[in-house]
């Protein structure tokens, strides 16, 4: 269907320097609606959470959801923003069928939060991801299109409207231009997107899904050749919900922008659709100007005027933030950036530290997620968390280990345990019999057998050629199936031989 030419990427990057933009939209997970008393459960079924207001039914009146406000506020001083003094909801004015107010209650020229940034690291360089602003509305409900093979309007036999999405709170989050990344660009996009999850996941607003929609981005991607100083026109791909697909989109839209210019084209300002199956993004509608909308400010609503005091409340009442909490375990753990990043990009972190508070040493709380279980994830195409494993399992492991009931290769076979649902570490190694052999008498007569079979061996210790016990303590653990206690096995050994 795409009949357009496009550049490999890196000949794109060649002539061209790309300039993005991001709009994020994020719903909130307040128990109820931005307006009204509605619950905000998802999966609920269709239409039964609604009422007059967001309904928009005559006559009834929205009322602001305080707990709505203060996660945008959260959310802005997490952004380094400025919480303005004052500011006031305007009527966004367009239809839509899933949206039965025909308006949208936003904000325009008055938002709630300004001028913050975001450092978001690519490669182990920092880039600044300024922010224009941070406001408040309510989200749209949902179109179901019956019928069509794509889910689309298009073909589709009718369409069904859900409303249970209407009016929930939604904070926008809009980045100033992202200027000199160069080829770069798509990665930091996708930086942004994944650092802005996890700080809005530490604040605890929103579960931030992007594959349930609760956090869904608009990219703009311009072109302009090398050396230029005005910017390209942009083009915007609406609502990429997963970090992959924000690069993809971004890699996409470059490669097809360089096309459009090297031809002698024009790139038109429209709202594109990304397609996950192909990576590739269509053309949607022309895009409006703001004054299209209409906006007014919203009479139904007084303006918002957040005391300082409930700011500053708010803002020492912040948990850590992800970047303050990564310094920290570095520092803490003794690890090198790359330690770390593996960690981050394993999806360890929450891991490994809940392991260490269940009790683990940081070095072998790391150890088992990073190796062992990380290789196990791996094998069956998991992810780490969705492992049957928990950290206080992890950290019993350890704890089995460090006070020598089992040894590394035993605590192997107790995961296996675990992860097959034989019950808990110490379940699995009762049941498997797992134990270390560290009793004098019973591992003395697996040794008594071992210097027997090996005679040449006991010899060389017996003339003081001590080294020559690592072939005896092999064959001991290999006697016990890895159940002795090498250590002990190797004082029994030299013992016997030497005294
Ligand atoms: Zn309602
Ligand atoms: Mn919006």
């Amino acid at each position: 269907m795409s009949t357009e030419t496009l550049v490999p990427y890196d000949e794109a990057l060649a002539r061209y320097e790309p300039v993005l933009g991001i709009e994020t939209h994020i719903e909130l997970g307040t128990t109820t609606k931005m307006f009204c008393g509605c619950a905000t459960e998802f999966g609920a079924e269709p239409n039964t959470q609604v009422c007059p207001v967001c309904l928009g039914m005559p006559g009834s009146l929205p009322v602001t959801n305080r707990a709505a406000i203060e996660g945008i506020i959260k959310i802005g001083l997490a952004l380094n923003c400025t919480i303005v003094e004052w500011c006031r909801f305007a009527r966004k004015n367009y239809f839509y069928p899933d949206m039965p107010k025909n308006f949208q209650i936003s904000q325009y020229d008055e938002p709630l939060c300004i001028d913050g940034y975001l450092d978001v690291e690519v490669e182990g360089e920092t880039y600044r991801v300024e922010i224009e602003r941070v406001h408040m509305e309510e989200d749209t409900g949902k179109s179901l299109h019956v019928g069509g093979a794509t889910g689309r309007i298009h073909g589709a036999d009718f369409s069904l409207v859900d409303y249970n999405r209407a009016g929930i709170p939604l904070v926008e989050i809009v980045t100033k231009p992202i200027v000199a990344t160069g080829d770069k660009a798509p990665l930091v996009a996708r930086a942004y997107a994944t650092e802005l999850r996890e700080l809005v996941r530490a604040l605890g607003v929103s579960d931030v899904r992007m594959e349930q929609g609760s956090m869904r981005c608009d990219v703009n991607v311009s072109l302009m050749p090398k050396g230029a100083s005005e910017w390209g026109t942009r083009s915007e791909t609406k609502n990429v919900n997963s970090l992959r697909s924000v690069e993809r989109a971004v890699r996409f839209e470059i490669e097809r922008q360089a096309g459009v210019l090297d031809a002698g084209g024009r790139v038109i300002q429209e709202t594109r659709h990304f397609q996950e199956n192909t990576g590739s993004t269509t053309s949607g509608r022309s895009k409006e100007e703001a004054q299209d909308y209409r906006y007014f400010p919203e009479p139904d609503l007084v303006p918002m005027a957040p005391s300082r005091e409930w700011v500053e409340q708010l803002r020492a009442g912040q948990p850590e933030l992800p970047a303050a909490r990564r310094a920290r375990v570095t520092e803490e753990w003794g690890l090198a950036e790359k330690e770390l990043r593996d960690i981050v990009n394993a999806g360890a972190l929450d891991l490994i530290e809940d392991t260490i508070r269940e009790g683990a040493d940081p070095a072998a709380a790391r150890k088992w997620w990073m190796n062992e279980l990380s290789r196990r994830a791996t094998e069956q195409g998991a992810d780490l968390a969705e492992l049957p494993v928990t950290p206080a399992d992890v950290a019993r492991v350890s704890g089995l280990v460090a006070e020598g009931t089992i040894n590394d290769k035993l605590a192997r076979q107790v995961f296996d345990g675990v992860l097959a649902g034989e019950g808990s570490p110490d379940e699995v190694v009762e049941k498997r019999g797992l134990k270390v052999v560290s009793d004098e008498g019973q591992l003395g007569t697996v040794i008594d057998e071992v210097i027997a079979a090996n005679p040449d061996v006991a010899d060389k210790i017996r003339g003081g050629k001590v080294a020559a016990a690592g072939a005896l303590v092999g064959a001991v653990m290999k006697a016990t199936r890895g159940q002795a206690d090498a250590g002990r096995a190797r004082e029994l050994i030299i013992q016997k031989l030497t005294s």
